[in-house]
């Protein structure tokens, strides 16, 4: 079943005298319940179409439909309520506020939805039971990103969107991050959309887009997709 929708999605940007083309009519169809690794160079248009799928930008023409409601058509109380309580987000410097501890993170993400899930529980479900109770300037790099997985996990999204989920990290710890997520969408069911540039994590996925100068030049379906050891 299709999740989300995309039709023709343009998105261009005017500076001054210049015109920058982030995305060129791209279409996509994200499907229920899988992995999708978006890989593609610096500046190829991949954060522009994660944040157009998290209603974080509007596409400057194009459709985008989630559960076939089109969004691209939304007005701004409704895409509040669908970045709330549809979409997680997942960043690359995971953008904790630093004077909250990680659980207190979590709980002012669970707050601001309708059906979160129990904050104790998806902090240790993340395995971070230990050091909720630190404030993120505490934590290295891999757990921050544990407490910002926590915080888009409880929200029981839908949709869980990761930009660059393992850009600040080492390999092993990178791992580590890669693996929760498969297992929140394996248990939880959420659709995981990655961007990253870094090629081995498309292995994990169900499907690989690669783009390229605002387009997407192939998608590939892994017939098996390998977890993160
Ligand atoms: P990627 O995530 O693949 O690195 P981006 O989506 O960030 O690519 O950027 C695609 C293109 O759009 C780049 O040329 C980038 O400089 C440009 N761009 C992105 N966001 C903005 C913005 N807010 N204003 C102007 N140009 C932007
Ligand atoms: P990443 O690929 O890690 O997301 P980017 O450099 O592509 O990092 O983008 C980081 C943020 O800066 C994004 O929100 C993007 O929209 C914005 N951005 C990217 N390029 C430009 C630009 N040329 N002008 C203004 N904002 C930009």
């Amino acid at each position: 079943d299709v999740l989300m929708k995309l039709d023709r999605i343009t998105k261009t940007y005017h500076m001054g005298e210049i015109t920058v083309n982030a995305l060129r009519e791209t279409s996509l169809d994200v499907f229920q319940g899988e992995i999708l690794v978006i890989l593609g160079p610096s500046g190829s248009g991949k954060s522009t179409l994660l944040n157009i799928m998290g209603g974080m930008d509007l596409p400057t023409t194009g459709e985008m439909f989630f559960l076939g409601e089109n969004l691209s058509r939304a007005g701004d109380k409704r895409l509040t309520g669908y970045r709330r309580n549809e979409i997680g987000f997942v960043f690359q410097f995971y953008n904790l506020i630093p004077d909250l501890t990680g659980r207190e993170n979590v709980e002012l993400a669970a707050d601001l939805v309708d059906e979160p899930l129990k904050v104790q529980e998806v902090l240790a479900e993340v395995g971070l039971a230990e050091r909720m109770e630190h404030f993120p300037s505490q934590m290295s790099g891999g757990e921050q990103q544990r407490v910002s997985i926590a915080r888009a996990a409880v929200k029981n999204p839908r949709l869980l969107l990761c930009d660059e989920p393992t850009g600040a990290l080492d390999y092993q710890t990178g791992k580590l991050i890669l693996a929760l997520l498969v297992k929140i969408n394996r248990e939880r069911g959420s659709t995981v959309v990655i961007v990253t540039h870094n090629t081995p994590i498309g292995d994990m996925a169900h499907r690989v887009v690669r783009m390229r100068d605002g387009t997407i030049t192939e998608i590939r379906e892994n017939a098996a997709p390998l977890p993160p050891e």
